[in-house]
């Protein structure tokens, strides 16, 4: 019989598929992209959720019955409740009161807890996001913060598994790799080990939203989600990628739409991101180039923002048609 033991095991070797309509007159590389969202709770954070809790159970920093404290509003704390409900920890997820109901909902339906706090504050204060998270580690006895932000874990995942998941599956052909920046945890560990595994060949490319620090500016604000920071975490090692490609908000969402309208693919913001900054640079390139784009998670998460006509025209990203009526159709 074939199955997996649990759902933690189902993580990782996520497939590559080409592009084929939004590649069309832009390139003749091949430009294949990596698909995280089917990853079992949904984007590219499963994987490094069991390197983060396997180490602090080896590095003595979480205990049978101990509790996850991390803030996070979406991908990372899906990653850590499926690993922490296997492994019988409890999790408490601090969010900002502007992260939608319906994302807090998939984290309580993992069976964690979920603690609000207010956005109108300053950073430093101690009802804010980070204040409320730290004060919760502090005080909860055999608490463990996973930091993604500064924890080493990240990175190393993606090194010891998205890496070599892409090398083996181009049969090493791969010739540039692209990945939005949040944590850096992605660029970082991947690109790392295909600069070493190719002996340097490998171009690594970073996305990046206008507006964050990696591309030269001082934070916020963009809407797309999950990529950009308006510092710079450990977890990034700015001397993996070759270079940072900025693409703005509307570029993002105008992309994220078309991959799912033309190639099928239902991805969020930060994928439509990495897509464009991919197109960009492969515009120069030639037919034997293989570019790999890895798209983070999947679009459900983003109906009522980026797949939402009256959300995109309010916020001034295209005209999109303010729906169909029996006429418009007919017509
Ligand atoms: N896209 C989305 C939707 C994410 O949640 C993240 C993680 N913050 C990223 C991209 C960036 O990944 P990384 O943190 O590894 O840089």
């Amino acid at each position: 019989m074939k199955y997996a033991e649990n759902i933690v095991d189902l993580v990782g070797n996520t497939p590559l598929v080409k592009l084929n309509r939004v590649t069309e007159g832009v390139t003749d590389a091949t430009v294949l992209v990596k698909l995280e969202y089917l990853n079992p709770g949904g984007s590219s954070k499963d994987r490094i959720a069991g390197r983060i809790i396997d180490a602090a159970e080896r590095d003595g920093l979480l205990k049978p019955g101990g509790t996850i404290v991390e803030p996070t509003s979406g991908n990372t704390g899906v990653g850590l409740a499926l690993v922490a409900l296997q492994r019988g920890y409890r999790c408490i997820f601090v969010c900002p009161d502007k992260v939608g109901e319906d994302k807090r909902n998939v984290l309580t339906a993992y069976g964690a807890e979920v603690v609000v706090t207010p956005t109108a504050v300053a950073p430093d204060s101690p009802e804010s996001y980070y204040g409320v998270s730290d004060r919760l580690a502090r005080e909860i006895p055999g608490a463990f913060k996973p930091n993604q932000y500064e924890n080493p874990n990240g990175p190393r995942s993606h090194y010891e598994t998205t890496g070599p998941e892409i090398w083996r599956d181009t049969e090493g052909k791969v010739t540039h790799f692209v990945a939005g920046v949040g944590t850096g945890g992605t660029i970082t560990g991947t690109g790392r080990y295909l600069r070493e595994v190719s002996g340097d060949t490998v171009r690594i490319i970073g996305a990046d939203p206008e507006g964050s620090v990696y591309s030269g500016g001082t934070g916020r604000p963009y809407f797309v989600e999950g990529v950009g920071e308006d510092f710079w975490p450990g977890a990034y090692d700015p001397a993996v990628p070759h270079e940072i490609i900025e693409v703005s908000d509307a570029e993002s969402f105008a992309m994220t739409r078309r991959l799912a309208r033309e190639e099928g693919i239902l991805v969020g913001g930060s994928s439509g991101m990495a897509v464009v900054a991919a197109l960009k640079a492969a515009a120069s390139a030639g037919p034997d180039d293989v570019f790999v784009v890895l798209l983070p998670d999947g679009g459900r998460g983003y109906l009522g923002k980026i797949f939402n006509d009256k959300w995109m025209r309010a916020y001034g990203f295209g005209n999109a048609p303010a729906g169909h009526t029996i006429a418009d159709i007919l017509s």
